[in-house]
């Protein structure tokens, strides 16, 4: 196996491919958008035969991949043999594991193929990192087609979701109720009235960074008066965290007023150090939070 076996040269050809896959996408989803999916694929040989497949429901509820329908086509059209073929695909190969797919990663699938070259409309953001994807044995190259990237990323993006929703979905994990269970029994308050600085405190010990206030007012008719403290949550690395999850400090700030504030018409003004004036009828307990910490830590909630 030469380096040059895992090179890709002829991108116009393989463009042109891409933007068959991103119409196969479209066509079926007009005939029927829940049993197929929003990925397609191809595979390429050396005598340019090309065999495409899209996503697609199999009977027991799992869905097959693109990258997986093009390789089983084409292995029932011209043999096994793809070792010198290339897959094209809308979306990188996936590497992770997820229930929901039939057969393994087709990351694995193209390691055990023996395929080399990998060319992709859109590169997954949040699979870098994973060992499957660092020690795949084959080359991924993203499409340098503005237009086609776009495309490929927008069809992505309606099932692929930002780390950031990934982790607050799972927030705080499984012990979330058992957390809620003793903050309520102790202090008599969930994490977003009384038990929001126990909470933060929690987190803090955890993750480190700075426990932070929310200010501003809880009703319009009061706005005259002097903003204070709303809502303690910790400040890491830029990013707010609650019992809520982890976000942007805009993000975090519309949610709160969305979902604390909204009936009261109250607006937050901005984020500091939390005082320890702040939110007198909030308790402090340093024991309670080391309890919380320990739960959470098990609780498999990561914000990293
Ligand atoms: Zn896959």
């Amino acid at each position: 196996m030469k380096i040059s076996d895992f090179r890709i040269h002829s991108t116009d050809k393989l463009d042109a491919m891409l933007a068959e896959c991103v119409s196969l996408i479209l066509e079926h989803q007009q005939q029927d958008s829940k049993h197929w999916g929003m990925v397609a694929a191809c595979v390429l040989d050396m005598d340019n035969r090309v065999v495409y497949g899209v996503n697609h429901a199999m009977p027991d509820g799992t869905r097959k991949h693109a990258e997986r329908v093009a390789i089983d086509n084409y292995r029932e059209q011209y043999g096994s043999n793809l070792e010198h073929c290339i897959v094209i695909t809308t979306l990188s190969p996936c590497s992770e594991d997820m229930d929901e797919r039939h057969g393994d990663s087709c990351t694995n699938l193209i390691n055990e193929v023996g395929i080399h070259k990998v060319y992709c409309g859109y590169k997954d953001p949040s699979q870098q990192h994973s060992d499957a994807y660092l020690h795949k044995h084959f080359h991924v190259k993203s499409t340098r087609n503005p237009k086609l990237n776009e495309l490929c990323k927008k069809l992505a993006d309606t099932f692929l979701k930002s780390d950031d929703e990934q982790l607050t979905e799972n927030f705080p994990g499984k012990n979330k109720n058992n957390i809620y269970t003793l903050l309520v029994n102790s202090v008599g308050a969930g994490p977003f009235d009384g038990g929001c600085v126990i909470f933060a405190r929690a987190l803090q010990m955890i993750y480190g960074g700075e426990i932070v206030a929310l200010i501003g007012y809880a009703q319009s008719s009061v706005a005259s008066k002097n903003p204070t403290a709303q809502h303690a949550a910790l400040l890491v690395d830029g990013r707010m965290i609650d019992a809520d999850g982890i976000k942007s400090q805009d993000e975090f700030v519309r949610n709160f007023e969305n979902n604390e504030l909204k009936h009261a018409s109250g607006k937050i003004i901005g984020i500091r150090p939390l005082h320890n004036s702040d939110l007198s009828e909030a308790p402090r307990d340093e024991q309670l939070s080391a309890k919380i910490s320990k739960l959470l830590k098990s609780s498999s909630a990561k914000i990293s």
